[in-house]
């Protein structure tokens, strides 16, 4: 078995009302069923999804949230603003965005922005997926798969990984329930998350810093999906979170 992870070169500085699907097809000979994997931060900054702190009025809230962390209220704010729940306000600010995401502070990112701008996770990293995925269909006659992704922790562990955010034509995961192991038995339970971890992938070759890549294809992997995908497919119900009940226990 083999699989293939390359960047896209020449990729430039992202600004908002730049065409990513065109410029991955400029740079890059797409397969059928190959996979882009694309920086959240990118589609963000092409989405126009960038903002000051100056723009921002902190509330009373953000102002009690902020005098316990190093952090400037109207920061805070932002993040209430894209936040459909608080699980923790110290000593990490844990949130559930709008969209359904778990992560610190509503995934808002100063990295690779330019000075003095933040930059925000898409407001629908799905739509985002798909409509760059369309794209790239519609110029190269091509099947592909996109997975938008950002950079986050882990609950136990320390270290961070790429993860999936947004999802076109993958589903986010593989049940192997049923499918039996080497032995005859039957697997029970397990049930592979492939987006987070060809998200995981990518970053590899994506890095942290100035690298430059914020894309990358993956081939190899027969993934793509007959019918349309969402994250919120990997996003456990509120019924099913036993984390989430834990932290608003501790919370309350
Ligand atoms: P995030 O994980 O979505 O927050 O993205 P990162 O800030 O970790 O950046 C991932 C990769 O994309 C790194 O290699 C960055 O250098 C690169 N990157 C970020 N923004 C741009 C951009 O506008 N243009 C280019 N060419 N690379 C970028
Ligand atoms: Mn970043
Ligand atoms: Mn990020
Ligand atoms: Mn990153």
């Amino acid at each position: 078995m083999k699989m293939e992870a390359f960047t896209v070169e020449n990729v430039p500085l992202i600004k908002e009302g730049d065409d990513i699907a065109s410029i991955i097809c400029d740079n890059a000979e797409i397969k059928d069923y190959d996979i882009i994997v694309i920086a959240s931060t990118i589609v963000a900054k092409s989405e126009g999804r960038v903002f000051r702190l100056e723009d921002i009025e902190a509330g009373e809230k953000a102002k009690e949230i902020a005098s316990r962390h190093d952090l400037d209220p109207e920061f805070i704010q932002a993040v209430l603003d894209r936040s459909n729940e608080v699980l923790m306000e110290f000593p990490i600010l844990l949130v559930e965005t709008k969209n359904g995401h778990v992560c610190i502070k509503a995934g808002i990112d100063e990295s690779n922005v330019e000075g003095g701008y933040l930059a925000d996770l898409p407001e629908d990293p799905d739509s985002s997926a798909e409509n760059i995925g369309k794209a790239v269909e519609m110029n190269t006659s091509k099947k592909v798969s996109v997975i938008v992704t950002d950079t986050n922790g882990r609950a136990f562990k320390i270290g961070q990984t790429g993860i999936a955010v947004g999802l076109y034509m993958i589903h986010p995961i593989l049940n192997w329930v049923g499918k039996k192991d080497l032995f005859g038995n039957e697997l029970e339970i397990t049930q592979e998350a492939v987006a987070d971890e060809i998200a995981g992938a990518a970053n590899l070759l994506m890095g942290e810093g100035d690298g430059g890549c914020p894309v990358v294809i993956i081939r190899g992997l027969k993934l793509r999906s007959e019918d349309s995908t969402s994250v919120k497919e990997m996003y456990r119900t509120d019924r099913e979170d036993l984390i989430k009940k834990g932290l608003r226990c501790l919370r309350d």
